[in-house]
């Protein structure tokens, strides 16, 4: 541990302390709402803190082994510096002015990121010439650059304090998926890998290109392998168990982004706010989709998923577990599984789409936006157990007690209709009629599976509106009665 680490850390425990205290009084002096916006925002210093404080810790069982190293700098030692150079601009509060050098096109998180690194490591404390080898090679191409853990983990932290200033787009990667609190340890469990660098220390690295093949997606199976690693905990097989846990857990994760606030969804209600021309309807339309999908397919996924995987073996590979996400992706006509990916590589797409095209530019006002916004309220709010037993949230709760009584009336209606003989007519009439509407129901559901069915969700989107808006609606019909 070094001096400066020491003394870190020391500040943050004597801070939080202090924090501590402070919370506690001001929750016996009442609950002024000026007390609530301090309260809140100490509270996000907190939490930022507490996250560099475990970078930290991170760094030094990282460090540990290179004390017996070799006589030259290894690149991990030099990320070390890095990042040590970043938490202290944490610490500070300081605002990095970062330029681009990079000739070569990227996305544009990545082009952010990679001037980042540039910068920290002209500032850093590193030996130069190393350090200037280094510069020398990501310039010449930006995709070779690789990040240690806790490296990348404090270049999320510093976006998420929006302490990176490139130009007016910057701001939005304090929200960006793979930068967010939630994803970065993921993404980086899931694609490092190891690597030798100067000297002979080996250590955990995620590189540019694995995040840039993410988003190029030029290979079909980058998700699949992205998706197994992530289930499998990079073991090399996956056993039916972990595979139950892993999904369960993907779920609340991927439920609670759509629930909290996150970058499209946020733009979504800016450009209903605003009249900017903010929006994109196509990026839009596929979020909703992605969103439905996930939400009305979610449960029979499961089934069947666990059917074609484990039937015959308790366990898959690699192998196994890709052409039996083919079979299972076409069968239900979704593609549940890659919504993480879609997501990353839609959020990114939406970000080059904000930087070509300028947010600054008035047009006239569209509406469509607000469209997207009520529906992407609406399906916030439905449960993806849909009324199943296994979930006892309020809105199944609802659901099923609703499902139950209107059961039971039914049961009550033709008990009494067949007590009554001559009433027999009529009762023939709602029987039709009841029919007629369990037909219409199906071909709706029909309709919705059809969407999913094709690849390039996109294209079909407005196909898929209005079947879903039915099946939003008859989710309200349901909910009105007692909820
Ligand atoms: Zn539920």
């Amino acid at each position: 541990m070094n001096h400066i680490q020491q003394d870190f850390i020391q500040k943050i425990m004597k801070q939080q302390q202090q924090e501590k205290h402070q919370q506690v009084k001001q929750e016996e002096n009442g609950q002024k709402q000026n007390i609530q916006v301090q309260y809140f925002s100490q509270f996000v210093q907190y939490l930022q803190k507490q996250q560099l404080l475990s970078i930290i810790q991170k760094c030094q069982q990282q460090q540990q082994p290179i004390q017996q190293a070799t006589k030259f700098p290894s690149l991990i030692e030099v990320q070390n510096q890095v990042t040590s150079y970043f938490q202290q601009i944490i610490l500070q509060k300081q605002i990095i002015n970062i330029n681009n050098v990079f000739d070569q096109q990227l996305p544009y998180f990545l082009q952010i990121m990679g001037n980042l690194i540039i910068y920290g490591l002209e500032n850093c404390s590193g030996e130069k010439e190393i350090v200037q080898e280094i510069i020398a090679q990501y310039k010449s191409n930006p995709l070779k650059i690789t990040m240690s853990c806790s490296l990348f983990q404090t270049i999320g932290l510093l976006f998420r304090s929006q302490l990176v200033y490139y130009d007016q787009c910057t701001k939005y990667l304090s929200n960006f998926l793979l930068f967010r609190d939630e994803f970065c340890d993921i993404f980086f469990n899931t694609l490092y890998s190891y690597q030798m660098t100067h000297g002979q220390t080996f250590s955990q690295q995620i590189g540019f290109t694995q995040i840039h093949q993410m988003i190029q997606k030029t290979q079909e199976d980058v998700w699949t392998a992205f998706i197994f690693k992530m289930m499998s905990q990079q073991q090399q097989k996956m056993t039916k168990d972990m595979f139950l846990l892993q999904f369960n857990q993907y779920t609340v994760l991927m439920n609670n982004f759509f629930t909290k606030s996150n970058l499209i969804m946020d733009l979504v209600a800016q450009s209903v706010k605003q009249t900017s021309k903010l929006h994109n309807d196509q990026i839009f339309q596929e979020y909703l989709l992605i969103m439905g999908s996930f939400k009305a397919t979610t449960q029979d996924f499961l089934k069947k998923a666990t059917q074609v995987f484990f039937e015959e073996s308790n366990d898959l590979d690699l192998l196994q577990f890709s052409s039996n996400i083919i079979k299972i992706h076409k069968q239900m006509n979704c593609q549940i599984l890659f919504i993480l990916p879609m997501l990353f590589q839609l959020e990114s797409q939406y970000l080059d789409h904000l930087v070509q095209n300028g947010i600054q530019d008035q047009q006239p006002v569209k509406n469509s936006s607000n469209y997207y916004l009520k529906m992407i309220e609406k399906l916030k709010n439905k449960c993806v157990y849909n009324g199943e037993e296994e979930c006892d949230c309020k809105k199944c709760q609802c659901i099923r007690r609703n499902r139950n009584s209107a059961k039971e009336s039914q049961k009550k209606k033709r008990e009494a209709l067949e007590k009554i003989g001559p009433l027999q007519d009529e009762y023939d009439k709602i029987k039709k009629k009841v029919q007629s509407l369990e037909k219409e129901n199906q071909v709706i559901t029909k309709l919705l599976l059809d969407v999913f069915r094709h690849p390039s969700l996109e294209k079909l989107a407005s196909q898929f509106i209005e079947p879903l808006t039915k099946i939003i609606a008859d989710q309200e019909f349901y909910n009105i009665d007692e909820c």
